[in-house]
Formats: C-alpha cells, structure tokens, sequence
C-alpha cells in the first residue's frame, strides 16, 4: 500500500519517496514510544471512578456517593486522578464525611500522582495493623502503603483484562506502539494470557527480590520483556514527598526514602539477576544520593553498574550538575508533559517551591549536550505525547527548550533506545517495521502542537487505529 510517499509490504518499509506526501499532510512519523507509563494503571484508571473534573471537596462526595449506590456489593470502591490544587478550596474531606457518603464500602481515592491515597474507615480496617504513611484519624496515606495497595488488593483477573484493552486503546489512539511501563508481579502474568498490538517492555515493582527470581526463573517466556527493577528514592513535588534540595514554600522538606546503603543492595540485587535499576529520582537529594552511591560502586564493584542504571524524572538534576553521571551507565527518562502541566508560570511547581527553584527543574537540553541517552515518557499524567511535547519545545527556560526534531525524536527514536525496542529506534528506511504514526500536520511547518491531530497509527503495517472524525471531514473539505 502507499501512504504519504511510504510503500510497505510484509509489514514493512519497502519504498520512501519524500516527495510523494503532499505538504498538506498527513505527515508520518516513527511511532511514538511511552518509556515511561504505566499501562495497567492507566486501564484501571480508565474503568474506574474518574475524579479529574470534580473541583471541590463535595464534588468528590457526590461523586463517591452515586459510585458506591451503583457498585455491586463487596466491591472495593476505586477513585482515581484526585488533583485537590485544582479546586476552589484545596482540603480534603474529614473521614467522618467520607464514612457518611460510601459506609462501609471499603473505598479508596489516588492522588492522580499516585503517591497519597485516601482511604475510608472500612478500608482502613482491610490494612495491615503496620501500615507506614498511613494517619488513621484523616484517613490519609503519604508513600509507604500507598504505593503498594494494587499489591495488597489486586483487581480480579477480569478486571485486569479490561484494564489491558483500555490501555492498549488508548496508547494505539495516541500514535504510541510501544510502552516501557511499571508493573507490579502480579500483572505480569496477566499480561501474558491477554494478546495485544502494543509491545510491552516492562521496569518491575517487587518488594521481595526472590518474588522476582522466581518469575525470571519462570519456564514460560517472560512477557512483556523485563526493563529492570523499579525503585524509588522521593514521591512527587505535587504531594510535597520529592526530596528537594531545598524546602517546599511552606517551609517543610523531604528526604530520600532509602539509605545509600539500601540503595547499593537494590543496584547489586538487579545487577545480579541481570537487570538494570530503574531508579525514581526527582528532587535534588534523591540525585545527589545516586549520583553518589553510583560514584562509590564504579570504584569498589563496577560490574553492579553494567546492567546500567535508567533515571526516572531526574526533575531537579541541575543542582548536581554534571556531577559524575556517566553516559555509558546512566540514561534518562523524563517528562515534558509536568512541564507543560506544571512548570510553567503560575503553576503547580512555582507555588510548592518558589519561581526561581521550578523555573529549572527538567533540563532536558543539558542532559543531551551531556550526550546522555533522553526518552519521553508521560507518567500517563495524561498520558499521550501530543498533550507534552510542548512541555519539551516551550520550556519556561529557553536554555532548556529543545527543537521540534529533538523533542520528537526523544518521543519516538530515543524512547525505543532507552527501553530497548531496537528496532523502533531506527529511523525510517527501506526495511524497518511500519510501526507509523499519521499526524494531520506537519509540526515543522506549523511549529505547534495544539493543532495537531493523531490521524491513525500502524503496527507492522496494520492500521491498528484511524480517527474516522478527522478523516472524514479532511475528506470533506478535499483532502
Ligand atoms: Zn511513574
């Protein structure tokens, strides 16, 4: 078939001809990459109670309320994308209020952060009599269990597949066919039994590394593919849990959640199992202490180094500067959609921590003048590269602002290299995989992304998503 100048047969390119697109469109591109999501979540998010456009604290009352009447029994209720910044009064619910709206339905209610939860007094019972973070007279959880209650009380088999086919439409409906994700043992072997388009390679969430050995060990093959051992060192600048370097505009601060030497055991244990490290790093004292520990094992065992380590978010990473970050074992994975969500003037970062602190959180330009390896991912906050490549070409520093080819290919090329879909990290040419994403403009010509619309996207030459709306009026206006 040919589409926009390409000619691809057996699923793949077998003819480029530049000039055969007309300039109006639809312009392709490689696929775009998601190195860093997190696909089961964003399937329960999807067939969950969707908190994002309420904007008060009764709002959210209401809306636990008509959820927990239409819930069939036994069920745990599931809230999810609370953003409390974004209402007219920024308090949470009493847990007296909450008790009234949902009884004792066991209910619980994320931060769109995942880093605080909610929790009412039914489910509160459910919790181990140990439950780290949790305050039992708010009903608030900050990290510790907070990060661990899918693991506690995973979704039954049905649910889950689900959540997979909602997540897999709305990856392929954002031009995105491959996801670097963050799972939880549990869903990994779900993801096995259900068949999707989208490639998979997955960063694990294992509190217990012989849980881990035992699915490495696993006769069956491990799918998706391991990425690494997922660990965090600080939460998010939204709940006030990423250990800044300074401190938060209402005078508190966080520290690392680990010790170095916790942090040396988890690189050892991944390194022995053959795994990279995939370390949660966003405030400046959660890169200072990795920066450090990665200093002190090149010298004393660099071998739990050459699995590699993959930095997640690496927001404030200016203020250890080049610091002794090596490009051959450190790669990073950052998020242009916080920017554009969250950094720019006025917003989220400028009022936790003050404009001249936000104003250069995210370097992106200096992590690749380092000449470090830089994918995109979106922490599914939302997820979808068109809602964040703003973040990455309108960057409140222009220092740190990247080109629109730069930005793009941190979303496609450079995500596929960070975790390891080679293939997808080639450019297109005769013989790569058609894994294609149709835009309805070119951003070069038009140099924004607001107007820019996913037309369709192909898996090996399979159209496996077509906006029919787009298409259909392109087609009516004489496209
Ligand atoms: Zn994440």
């Amino acid at each position: 078939m040919g589409s926009a100048g390409l000619t691809i047969e057996n699923g793949r390119i077998t003819g480029i001809d530049p000039l055969g697109g007309s300039s109006k469109g639809p312009f392709v591109i490689p696929s775009f990459i998601d190195a860093h999501c997190h696909f089961s979540w964003t399937g329960l998010q999807a067939i969950s109670l969707d908190l994002s456009g309420v904007s008060s604290s009764d709002g959210m009352l209401e809306a636990l309320a008509a959820e927990s009447a239409a819930l069939p029994a036994g069920l745990i209720l599931r809230a999810e994308k609370m953003e409390e910044i974004s209402w007219e009064v920024p308090i949470f619910p009493s847990l007296s209020s909450l008790d009234a709206v949902t009884g004792d339905r066991p209910t619980f209610i994320r931060r769109v952060c995942g880093h605080m939860i909610l929790v009412n007094s039914a489910m509160m019972n459910l919790l181990p009599a140990e439950s780290p973070g949790l305050d039992r007279s708010s009903g608030l959880i900050r990290e510790g269990i907070a990060l661990k209650i899918d693991r506690l009380f995973p979704p039954d088999p049905e649910t889950l597949r689900r959540a997979f086919i909602s997540a897999e439409k709305t990856a392929l409906s954002a031009g995105v066919t491959a996801v670097g994700t963050f799972e939880p043992i549990f869903t990994l072997a779900a993801l096995r039994e259900t068949p999707l388009h989208i490639a998979l390679a997955a960063g694990v969430i294992a509190d217990d590394p012989a849980e881990l050995e035992e699915v490495l060990s696993s006769d069956r093959t491990p799918i998706p593919r391991l990425l690494g051992l997922k660990t965090f060192l600080d939460g998010s600048i939204g709940a006030g849990t990423a250990a800044l370097s300074g401190t938060y505009t209402d005078g508190s601060s966080a520290m690392p959640v680990m010790s170095d030497e916790e942090l040396t055991h988890t690189i050892r244990t991944a390194s022995d199992l053959g795994m990279a490290t995939l370390v949660h790093a966003i405030g400046g004292r959660a890169l200072d202490m990795l920066d450090r520990v990665c200093r002190t094992l090149r010298e004393t065992s660099p071998a739990a180094l050459s699995p590699g380590i993959r930095i997640e978010h690496a927001e404030e990473l200016l203020g250890d500067w080049p610091g002794s970050w090596d490009a051959t074992v450190h790669s990073f994975c950052m998020q242009p959609n916080f920017v554009n969500r969250w950094q720019m003037e006025d917003g989220l970062y400028q009022q936790m921590m003050g404009s001249k602190a936000s104003r250069s959180l995210n370097p992106f330009a200096s992590v690749l003048a380092g000449e470090f390896r830089l994918g995109f991912g979106s922490d599914g906050m939302p997820f979808g590269p068109l809602h964040g490549l703003a973040g990455a070409t309108s960057h409140p520093d222009p220092v740190q602002r990247l080109d629109i080819g730069t930005a793009l290919h941190a979303y496609t090329l450079g995500a596929a290299d960070i975790c390891g879909f080679m293939e997808l990290a080639t450019p297109l040419r005769n013989g790569r995989t058609a894994d294609l994403a149709f835009l309805s403009e070119s951003p070069f010509e038009i140099g924004s992304w607001e107007e820019t619309e996913l037309l369709a996207t192909m898996v090996a030459g399979v159209t496996v998503f077509k906006d029919q709306e787009v298409l259909d009026v392109r087609s009516g206006s004489g496209n």
